[in-house]
C-alpha cells in the first residue's frame, strides 16, 4: 500500500498516511515534500469541542 508523509496542522505531528485514508488524494495533490492535513485525533477533538459549544449556547 502507498503511503505519504504528512504533518498535522493542529498538533504538528507527522504521520504516514496510507492510500485508503480519506485525505490521501488531497495530500498527494498538494505536491509538497511535507503536505499538511488534520489528523484523525485532532478531527475528533474539533468535533467534540464544537458539540460542547453548541450545548452551551442552547437556551435553558
Ligand atoms: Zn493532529
Amino acid at each position: 500500500m502507498e503511503v505519504v508523509g504528512a504533518r498535522c496542522l493542529m498538533c504538528g505531528k507527522t504521520y504516514q498516511v496510507q492510500e485508503d485514508h480519506k485525505d490521501y488524494r488531497n495530500l498527494v495533490a498538494q505536491e509538497k515534500e511535507m503536505p499538511t492535513f488534520i489528523c484523525d485525533i485532532c478531527n475528533h477533538r474539533v468535533r467534540y469541542e464544537s458539540d460542547e459549544q453548541r450545548r452551551e449556547k442552547k437556551p435553558l
